[in-house]
């Protein structure tokens, strides 16, 4: 069958190739590690399993408004005081079918064909897929290990059209785990005022920040560019809730109601019951929240420790998330492969180790390790990777 021009566009997930094969080897019975996760691999805690059941006996099936139940907006929006301090009203939230239908629903809500967005690489793989999808054009700015991968008010300068519409703001980062300082915020929040730009501001990271590290959104820098600001987030990663599907923006009322309009033609609203779970996430107790953060941040450092010490690779240790990203192109090159991606297509069928290759994060000599898993798997991953590194060197 002939199909749409417009998703013959869209390029496949350069994680699935890697996911497959890492998928074919435990089918045939080997010990693999997945080390690809983009998801906490910790239950989702036990009080907002229960409100969600309750509410399910409770007859709480049915539609809800399309942009959310109140009640769920109302507790996004003390959210956002509490942590942000920043306001919001009803009429600036639309909660969505996870973090990513939000940015899906921006894009299509505020891009004509070729507006151009500026997006920083590396990026999040649906970024560029996502712009592409809604007719517009995505501005891919390489930013540097060097400066620990943060995008500069002189790159965006260099990148700026009478086209350009937006940039997306993605802090802590996945890939890298980086994170804006409030100053580098308002720098770029300020540019962005200049030139009438939209700021994606995709903060689904927020609450897995370590070691001290000052997390800021982008909106609390002033009033005038939390104006031009969609906060996107939700509560995936943050309450160990990816299954459940329940992400939000926050933004202009004129915006979210046009997001609101195309998600009542879309999905209608997000599950009822995820709804009600995402409620207790928000007004429940945040401690396995914080319980969840240190027992990541105890990976981290144990992962990072070990990832430095193998020869060829080098890392700028990350501040949040939960991905090590590290440059592998030396450890390639002394082991004799022609570039990162078969190097680790090697290290999946010799050692059984699976990590994501960069090139899917536009930074093509780079590696994804997420520490998503338990320390026993971290540890036995990279004693695997030095096995493999001293067999070929
Ligand atoms: N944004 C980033 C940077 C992500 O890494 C992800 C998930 O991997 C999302 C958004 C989407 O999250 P959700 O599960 O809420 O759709």
């Amino acid at each position: 069958m002939e199909l749409a021009r417009r998703v013959t566009t869209i390029t496949p997930s350069t994680t699935l190739a890697i996911t497959a094969m890492a998928n074919e080897l435990l089918a045939e019975g080997h010990d693999v590690i997945g080390l690809a996760a983009g998801e906490p691999d910790f239950n989702t805690p036990e009080h907002i399993i229960e409100a969600a059941m309750t509410a399910v006996k409770n007859g709480e099936t049915k539609y809800t408004p399309s942009g959310g139940l109140p009640a769920l907006k109302q507790a996004i929006i003390e959210k956002l005081k509490k942590d942000q301090h920043l306001d919001y009203s009803l009429s600036n939230i639309i909660v969505t079918t996870g973090a990513k239908h939000a940015l899906y629903l921006l894009f299509q809500a505020c891009l004509n064909p070729g507006d151009e967005v500026i997006i920083p690489a590396p990026y999040w793989v649906s970024y560029p897929e996502q712009v592409k999808l809604a007719g517009g054009m995505p501005v891919i700015v390489d930013t540097c290990q060097e400066n620990h991968f943060k995008v500069t008010v002189d790159q965006l300068q260099k990148a700026l059209t009478d086209k350009t519409k937006a940039i997306i703001i993605n802090s802590p980062s996945n890939p890298t785990g980086m994170i804006y300082t409030k100053e580098e915020l308002r720098d770029i929040g300020d540019f962005c005022l200049e030139n009438g730009l939209v700021i994606v501001s995709d903060e689904i990271y927020e609450k897995l920040v370590y070691e001290g590290t000052e997390y800021a959104s982008i909106a609390q820098c002033s009033k005038a560019i939390k104006k031009q600001t969609v906060i996107i987030n939700g509560v995936s990663k943050s309450h160990s809730m990816t299954g459940w599907r329940i992400g939000y923006a926050a933004g202009d009322e004129g915006l979210i109601k046009a997001m609101t309009n195309l998600a009542s033609h879309s999905t209608s609203n997000p599950a009822s019951a995820s709804q009600h779970a995402a409620i207790a996430a928000y007004e429940g107790t945040q401690k396995p929240v914080e319980e969840m953060r240190l027992a990541f941040q105890d990976r981290l450092n144990y992962a990072y420790e070990r990832l430095i010490n193998i020869p060829g690779l080098t890392c700028v240790k990350p501040q949040g998330a939960f991905y090590l990203f590290a440059n592998a192109k030396k450890a390639a090159d002394m082991t004799g492969f022609n570039d990162v991606s078969s190097w680790l297509s090697a290290l999946l069928s010799e050692e059984k180790v699976a990590l994501v290759p960069g090139k899917g994060f536009g930074a093509k000599d780079y590696i994804r390790l997420s520490y998503a898993t338990s320390l026993e798997n971290l540890k036995e991953a990279l004693d695997r990777i030095n096995q493999f590194m001293e067999k070929h060197l």
